[in-house]
């Protein structure tokens, strides 16, 4: 069966070296963006350039209607998904008291409801064929608590009761799931915490005294999509920041 992956939010970052990595390994790959076409342009022709197959679509992730119509068009132009990677996020950090219902629900439409919008949407093939491999991105807040991090973390510890779960009920059919959980990763993402709580987390809270490279967590992705009797598992990428 043709190896098509579908990386949601992989204009920029994890994404991107995730879309990277699978596209130099044979997958033909869906480079899915919200804003930064450029980017995600950029990364289409670098690889077409190495000579993978892939393509762009503008998306928002937490829009089930959007999503359908994407998977709808990756099948008609690379084949069915075959490899769907949940890793499209936001983070906002403020204190519990500051958080806004409309925040609230934008980072979990985005977070969470972008893994069941895309999940569903892949769903259909990948039962017809009694295979298929989904790898959500959680993250170290997923399993642990963080300060100013509450909306975010309750989405990322939903992200891997979903793995879990959906792991569970899915098994029988062939189809895998599984998920990372990064570490602090150099991206944009973090840029917001600034350079000196950066080198600070580096030096006092991980273990390898350094931040993650995105290409660090798609290795990780790629492992997991060829490990073929995992199901259901957290794999932590993080430095030993949670041991
Ligand atoms: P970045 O902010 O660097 O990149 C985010 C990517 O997601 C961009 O490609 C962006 O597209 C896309 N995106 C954002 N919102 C949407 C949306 N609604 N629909 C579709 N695409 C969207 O993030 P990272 O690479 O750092 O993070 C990637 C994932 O890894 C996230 O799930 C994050 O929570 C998780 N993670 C990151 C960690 C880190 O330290 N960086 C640690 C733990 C987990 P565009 O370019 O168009 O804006």
């Amino acid at each position: 069966m043709k190896k098509v992956a579908l990386v949601t939010g992989s204009s920029r970052g994890i994404g991107a070296a995730i879309a990277e990595i699978l596209a130099e390994n044979g997958w033909s790959v869906c480079i899915n963006y919200i804003e930064r076409e450029d980017k995600a342009e950029e990364l289409a022709e670098k690889l077409r350039s190495k000579g993978c197959e892939v393509m762009t679509y503008r998306c928002d992730v937490a829009d089930a209607d959007g999503v359908k119509a994407m998977v709808r068009e990756v099948e008609k132009r690379l084949g069915y998904v075959t490899l769907l990677v949940n890793n499209a996020g936001i983070a906002k950090q403020q204190q519990f008291q500051d958080i806004t219902a409309d925040v609230w629900k934008r980072v979990f439409e985005v977070n969470l409801g972008g893994c069941f919008n895309c999940t569903q949407a892949v769903m259909p093939n990948m039962l017809h064929e009694h295979a298929g491999c989904i790898i959500n991105i959680s993250s170290i807040w997923g399993s642990h608590g963080a300060s100013c991090e509450v909306t975010y973390s309750s989405t990322k510890h939903a992200i891997i009761g979903l793995t879990r779960s959906l792991a569970a009920e899915l098994a029988p059919t062939g189809i895998r799931v599984n998920c990372v959980a990064p570490g602090v990763i150099d991206t944009d993402m973090v840029q917001v915490l600034g350079q000196e709580t950066l080198d600070m987390l580096a030096r006092e809270s991980i273990p390898l005294g350094r931040l993650g490279t995105p290409r660090e967590i798609a290795e990780s992705v790629l492992y997991l999509a060829g490990a073929t009797y995992t199901t259901g598992q957290v794999l932590g990428v993080d430095g030993g920041f949670i041991i």
